[in-house]
Formats: C-alpha cells, structure tokens, sequence
C-alpha cells in the first residue's frame, strides 16, 4: 500500500491562495476543484482537504488530517493538542484593541468596565487577566467593526494588517495583543511512514521559505575595495570573487537576507560598489 500524507488548508479566505502558492513552489500541484472538499496533488502523495480555517486544529489533532495551514492566532483560541512544525511567513497581522479615534485613551485601565467586541475571545481574555482589567465580552462572528458606531460596544479586539479597515471605521488602534502569520501544524503521533513523507514536505517548505527571504546579489567593485565589501555580505559562506577583463576590477556574488536588504545594500554603494545586480533565488538547499 503506498502511503499518503494528509494536509487540510483553508477552502477559501486569506490564506488559500498562498497555501497552494506554497505547495506549487514545492514542486506540488493541487488543483482548487471549486466545491470539492478533497483533491489529489501531483508531485507527492499529498491529498489535500479544503476546510474552514477554525476547523482545522480539531481536525488535526484528531489525526482526520496529518497537517494543517492555518493563522497562528486561530491556533490560540482553538487551544489544540497539535505541533508547530514551522511558520510560513504569510498571512502576516496583529491582534488589536481599538477604540473610536475621538477617545481619550489613557492606557489599558481605560479598559475597565468597558464593553469589547471580538471573535477572538481566548485572547482578549488572556490579555485582560494578565493586565488586571474587567471588561464585558461580547462575541460576534464577522465585521467586529462596526460595533461602536452602532452602540454595541466601547472597543474591539480584532485582526489587523494595514489598519485600513479600522481607519474606515473611525477607529484607532491603542494595543497589540500579539501577531500571527500563517503556520504548518501537525497531528503530535504519525506512522512512521506518514512521519517519513512529512519529514521530506518540511524539507521542501523550508528550501522554499529560505529562497524568498534571500536574494542573489552580484556587484562589480575596485580590487582594493574588495575588504570592506566582503564585510558587508556575510553569504552562506563567503562570497565568491571573480576577475572582470577590467584589470584591477572584480565581480562579487552572494546572498544576502531580505529583511536588510535595503541597508546592505545602501552600504555597498557607500563602500564603492558599482552595477549592483538582484536575482530572486528559486530553491535554497543547504
Ligand atoms: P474561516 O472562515 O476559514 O474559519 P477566518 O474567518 O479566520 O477563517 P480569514 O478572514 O480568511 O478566515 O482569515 C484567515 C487568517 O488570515 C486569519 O485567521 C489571520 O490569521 C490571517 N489574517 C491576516 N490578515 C488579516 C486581517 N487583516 N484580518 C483578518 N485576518 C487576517
Ligand atoms: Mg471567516
């Protein structure tokens, strides 16, 4: 019998499309069949199950699924026995308190007494015990807000990205309770087989996460400035330096991080470093 493993991502919502997207850059096709709930992958004994994203943990740690992609934060409230396994690096937000943006919010304290609209309440309840406030919950699924505007509540705890939607609402936001991003979780006791294919789809992931969070660069630079340049690219090891038909030139390939790319690269130029070329790199093996 050939083993395959089983992974459930969300049926649609903000992370379906980069959960495939993530797949198919792993080698893996996954056809988004419209209402179908399960679909076959090509690339690797995958079965995929399209699934509410606040279903997901249960599924997982029941074993009905081996894996799952959900946000981190849906993890917090559903409060699963599953394993992280890694983080994926999208879906990226923040769990906010807001409050309408003509109030005079002192801090936390104001909190107390009030009432706060969230669909997050394992959260917001956590916050609030660690901070010491009181305040009255009210739960609602979906656009948490409107509520001031329409005299339900005093606050709301919600997710956040750019802010737009609480800025559109007359709202300001005064707490970050935690971020989340999207994540691969997995049921805590596999076969072994299904631990083996897990182990070699993890192996996949990684390669492609630590892809997108690099980038090849490759510059031209004065051989006697080669020192202070390799300074500022540490590379997986070191750079590679190549003679350009200019003598006393030299061409340097490497790799440097996307979170301070712009610093390095500011920094290469200040350091006389000239056709600054950047290359997306499509697989990262170590
Ligand atoms: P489902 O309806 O499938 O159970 P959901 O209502 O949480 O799940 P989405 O609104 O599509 O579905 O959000 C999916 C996840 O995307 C969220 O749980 C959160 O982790 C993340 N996310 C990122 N940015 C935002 C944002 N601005 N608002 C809401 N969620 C966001
Ligand atoms: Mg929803």
């Amino acid at each position: 019998m050939t083993h395959k493993l089983k992974i459930a991502v969300q049926k649609s919502g903000r992370l379906n499309e980069d959960s495939l997207k993530l797949l198919k850059d792993c080698g893996i096709k996954v056809e988004n069949g419209g209402d179908k709930l399960k679909s076959t992958a090509f690339g690797f004994p995958l079965e995929v199950l399209f699934l509410r994203n606040s279903d997901i943990p249960q599924y997982v740690e029941d074993g009905v699924v081996h894996l799952g992609i959900i946000g981190e934060n849906v993890l917090l409230e559903a409060q699963s026995d599953v394993e992280i396994v890694q983080k994926l690096g999208f879906a990226r937000c923040r769990l906010s308190l807001a409050v309408p943006k003509e109030v005079e919010y002192t801090g936390v304290d104001w909190l107390n007494g009030k009432r706060i609209a969230t669909s997050y309440p394992v959260a917001i309840n956590q916050y609030l015990s660690v901070k010491g406030i009181e305040a009255e919950l009210h739960l609602i699924n979906g656009s948490v807000e409107i509520a001031p505007a329409i005299g339900l509540a005093d606050a709301v705890c919600d997710l956040v990205s750019s802010g737009n939607t609480l800025f559109s609402n007359g709202l300001k936001e005064v707490e970050v309770l935690l971020k989340s991003e999207a994540i691969l979780i997995s049921h805590k006791n596999l076969a072994p087989e299904i631990a083996a294919l897990r182990s070699s789809l993890h192996f996949r992931i990684q390669s492609v996460l630590n892809a997108r969070s690099y980038k090849y660069v490759l510059l031209n630079c004065p051989e006697d400035k080669l020192d202070s340049i390799k300074k500022i690219l540490p590379g997986m090891k070191s750079p590679s330096v190549l003679p350009l038909a200019e003598k006393g030139w030299v061409s340097v390939h490497s790799v440097v991080q996307e979170d301070d790319f712009w610093n390095i690269i500011d920094a290469l130029k200040a350091n006389g470093a000239e056709g600054i070329l950047i290359i997306p790199i499509e697989k990262m093996i170590y």
